[in-house]
């Protein structure tokens, strides 16, 4: 039978929006000493916003259209930023079928006239696409998220998205150093620059930052943490549910995450407050030292 003093730590870190999915979970989280956070709607708040529109043919509202017309069919923080430009600028979507969502690089589909695709330059690079005009370096010059929208192996231009970092996460990264977590990991699947920018931000060391990550380079990294330490992984996408499922303890951001996300997690982070996680760890270790 499972111990009073953990039944207890369940229904206060329940109370606190830390869902534990039982109470190994929160026996291992004890033991964690290295935390993996993704970047995008974990660290950052996700509620990001177009910043910039570069369409080549210069016609923004159809470069719009269409890329909304894509982005209708993702959960997507990116996505949602896209079609809050739409929205505000009044504009029709175009209507795209077919539509795939490709984990870590972006999204495909099929519009009247063939296939259509928006993604990182990962997928550029596998449309055979090239996107070296000026106006496309341009965008990619400040620290922020560039989607890239194409079709076929032709870039028809890009957005840029700023997100920004969650007002608690600073505070819940010194949090979990003062509690003895020895390292603290930030991966992405965006670009370098930007988790630069956003880990400076969080007090991160550069070498703690890993960019361009794919979904299974995220486990991949997970792995090799854990043959150091005890490792939790913190994300919300569909993009972390492996590495999730790798960590020894997998936590999913509740309130706005994936289901894949959740389903694949230990825990459920409902709150945005991400000192919350802080006050988990520190119970956990609490409650470890009391049934001990
Ligand atoms: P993170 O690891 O920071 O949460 P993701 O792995 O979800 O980020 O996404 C990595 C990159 O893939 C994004 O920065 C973006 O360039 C691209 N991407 C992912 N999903 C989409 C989408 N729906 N539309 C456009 N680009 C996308
Ligand atoms: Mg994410």
């Amino acid at each position: 039978s499972v111990p009073a003093a953990i039944l207890s730590a369940l229904s206060a870190a329940a109370r606190g929006g830390v869902l534990f999915k039982g109470g190994a979970a929160l026996e291992t989280l004890a033991a964690v000493d290295t935390f993996a956070f993704d970047k995008t709607g974990t660290l950052t708040t996700g509620r990001a916003a177009v910043t910039q529109v570069v369409a080549l043919d210069g016609d923004e509202d159809r470069f719009l259209s269409l890329l909304g017309g894509l982005e209708a069919h993702s959960e997507h923080h990116i996505a949602a930023a896209i079609r809050r430009e739409v929205a505000t600028r009044d504009l029709n979507i175009a209507n795209v079928v077919d539509v795939n969502a490709r984990p870590g690089v972006g999204i495909e589909g099929f519009d009247a006239l063939g296939p259509v695709w928006a993604g990182n330059s990962y997928l550029v690079e596998e449309m055979g696409a090239r996107i070296d005009r000026p106006e496309l370096q341009k965008i990619a010059g400040n620290a922020q998220t560039v989607i890239y929208l194409g079709r076929g192996a032709t870039v028809l231009g890009a957005v840029s998205v700023a997100d920004e970092t969650r007002p608690s996460s600073a505070a819940a990264l010194a949090a979990l150093r003062d509690s003895g977590v020895r390292r603290i990991v930030m991966m992405t699947g965006d670009r370098k620059p930007v988790a630069l920018r956003i880990g400076a931000e969080l007090g991160l060391k550069p070498e703690e930052i890993h960019a361009g990550m794919l979904p299974h380079d995220k486990v991949r990294e997970v792995g090799e943490l854990a043959a150091t330490g005890k490792v939790a992984f913190v994300g919300d996408g569909v993009n972390d549910a492996a590495a999730l499922a790798r960590a020894d303890v997998g936590i999913a951001m509740g309130a706005a995450g994936s289901d894949v996300a959740l389903q694949a997690a230990d825990v459920a982070l409902l709150s945005e407050d991400m000192e919350r996680l802080a006050q988990a760890h520190r119970l956990a270790r609490r409650t470890a030292s009391i049934i001990r």
